[in-house]
């Protein structure tokens, strides 16, 4: 606005002084053009001027702040090795023809290949860093000469889909049998063996049992795959464990199994409720009471106890006095399908998926799951709950069998 007032000022001085109004105007449009396009050029030098850009990071710096194994070679040699492709190949490999780096012939084979065709596809290396470890590798490049490296980690990826692989397989399998069986008895029964009516009768039976045990199966399936589902979804409800525990003794007493008179329970009626999902709970500790009265010697005790520990967790213990565990057996417990004895585990009606599901469980409520188990002598399985708040009273019990922790 200023400049305008000056150019108008400058132009009434022309025509004041001399007279001449063409000229006037002139000097008029000039200043105002000058002071309205002159506004702007003055911002955006203005603008230029902020050290609004920041300096160039250092190529060093950049690849250091990658988590995942990278290299810069130049002319065959690895120059920037960050800190991820270090503490993988060593330190050494700075310097290092970029082949005898990475030490594997797919890899060599590919950054062999001049630039441009090296970085065709990603290529899986196994073994680089650890037996079992999967890494993709992908070339790259650059105008400038320069060939960046980058192993990306694969093996968790591949671990989980060959998880998914074998499950659906382990699934079918399991699937497959019953029904074949039911399949072969309705086969007997359509030919003269069904006039029978005494065979008729056990082959009833078979087919019921068979039945049971693919709806078994499929009920396990489906508990699976909506725990699962529910993974990240933390349990709000607060649930009185000695409660829980009641009702499930009086739900095995309903059933009429002969075991459900083993049960022995031992509860400290004053441990605090833990935030949880009860019907979850229920399945982890009907499969946990079921097993010890699946596994447990006929006639000896099942013994369930709550208490609440030093560290201010829920502690609950499921005892059996049965033939144990072989130790080497214990980490695998948990993994779907897993039996110690597939043919004892099918003849008592297991899947094989109940400690799956409760590791599932228990992994959802943030609790911990321990094994302890002696040939010979029995099982324990310890179930740890955390409370909402720390607690810090209580009676703290240690387990000096071996055990692990799943
Ligand atoms: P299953 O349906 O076969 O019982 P689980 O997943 O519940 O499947 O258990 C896996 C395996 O762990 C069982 O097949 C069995 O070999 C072993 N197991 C589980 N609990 C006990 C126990 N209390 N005593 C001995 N072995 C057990």
């Amino acid at each position: 606005m200023a400049a305008i007032a000056v150019a108008v000022l400058g132009a009434l001085g022309v025509l004041v002084l001399l007279h001449q109004p063409l000229a006037a105007v002139a000097t008029l449009v000039a200043a105002v053009s000058a002071a309205l396009l002159g506004a702007p050029t003055v911002r955006r030098i203005r603008a230029a001027d902020t050290p609004s850009t920041p300096p160039t990071p250092r190529i060093d710096d950049v690849l250091e702040a990658i988590v995942e194994p990278v290299l810069l070679v130049a002319q065959g040699r690895v120059t920037i090795a960050n800190r991820a492709a270090r503490q993988l190949l060593g330190a050494h490999v700075v310097g290092q023809d970029v082949r005898l780096a990475i030490r594997h012939p797919a890899a060599a084979e590919r950054l062999a290949a001049p630039a441009g065709e090296a970085a065709a596809e990603p290529l899986t290396l196994v073994g680089v860093g650890g037996l079992d470890q999967r890494w993709e590798m992908r070339i790259t490049d650059t105008p400038d000469g320069y060939r960046v490296v980058h192993l990306i980690d694969q093996t968790g990826n591949y671990a989980a889909e060959r998880m998914r692989v074998d499950f659906v397989a382990n699934a079918s399998h399991e699937l497959r049998t019953p029904l074949a069986s039911i399949l072969g008895f309705i086969e007997t029964l359509s030919d003269e063996a069904g006039d029978d009516p005494m065979i008729r009768g056990q082959f009833l039976k078979v087919r019921f049992d068979e039945a049971r045990r693919m709806q078994r199966l499929v009920e396990d399936l489906i508990s699976l795959s909506r725990i699962e589902a529910e993974k990240y979804r933390l349990p709000d409800r607060a649930v009185d464990l000695a409660d829980l525990i009641e009702e499930i003794r009086a739900e095995l007493n309903d059933t009429g199994d002969p075991r459900a008179c083993d049960i022995v329970i031992d509860v400290d009626m004053s441990v605090p409720a833990v935030n949880g999902d009860r019907v979850q709970l229920s399945q982890a500790l009907h499969n946990l009471i079921g097993n010890a009265m699946k596994y447990g010697r006929a006639g000896t005790p099942v013994t369930v106890r709550l208490w609440q520990d030093l560290s201010g967790m829920a502690r609950i213990s499921v005892e059996d006095e049965g033939d144990g565990i072989p130790p080497e057996h214990i980490p695998r417990l948990t993994e779907r399908f897993y039996r110690v004895d597939a043919g004892r585990s099918r003849t008592l009606g297991g899947t094989g998926l109940g400690l799956a599901i409760v590791k599932h469980i228990i992994e959802r409520h943030r609790g911990r799951l321990d094994i302890a188990s002696t040939l010979g002598r029995g099982t324990t399985v310890t179930v740890l709950m955390p409370f909402a708040e720390p607690l810090s009273s209580g009676r703290n019990e240690s387990v000096t069998r071996p055990r692990v922790s799943l």
